[in-house]
């Protein structure tokens, strides 16, 4: 055996047939793919690797998808993942995000999913406490009052031209 061959992860990825694609081949698809009949016996008996499937399609001038249509499905179903939230079960195929906006995969199967999972954060249940906390205590409540008669006061001259204009519409 070569060397490096025993380090090789055996392939556990589908398999696609020889003949679907020797039938698009009128005329000595042998020659045309460029391949020994000790070749082509293997291929027949095992089937063809993703990468072989890939090699010969494009040798035979056909797109991989367009030999072995069942190809969209693996492909699709190898992309799929599990939702990063734990009490969610359902696999979904991420959108891959925006990597120059810093966007990275998407992790959960529904914004409901992030939600949640967010929710369970304990630095955001720690900032849910504290902003809990502020609406308790009495200094809160004077704050929220300062804090409503600021804007009152910053926006009076809109508010009131508001005010006016609801009046004289009336
Ligand atoms: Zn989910």
């Amino acid at each position: 055996m070569p060397r490096g061959v025993y380090d090789r992860k055996p392939y556990t990825g589908p398999r696609y047939p020889l003949e679907a694609l020797e039938r698009l081949i009128p005329t000595a698809p042998q020659r045309a793919l460029g391949l020994s009949g000790q070749q082509m016996a293997t291929y027949r008996a095992e089937g063809l690797t993703e990468a072989q499937a890939d090699r010969l399609a494009v040798r035979a001038g056909f797109l991989p998808f367009e030999v072995w249509p069942e190809m969209v499905e693996h492909a699709a179903h190898e992309s799929l993942r599990e939702c990063a939230d734990v009490e969610c079960s359902v696999t979904f195929v991420p959108n891959a995000g925006n990597r120059r906006q810093g966007g990275s995969p998407q992790r959960f199967c529904s914004p409901r999913c992030r939600q949640r999972a967010r929710r369970r954060r304990p630095d955001v249940q720690e900032a849910r406490k504290l902003e809990r906390l502020l609406y308790e205590t009495p200094e809160a409540a004077e704050l929220r009052r300062r804090r409503v008669a600021l804007y009152h006061d910053t926006y009076r001259d809109r508010i009131n031209a508001a005010r006016r204009a609801k009046r004289s519409a009336a």
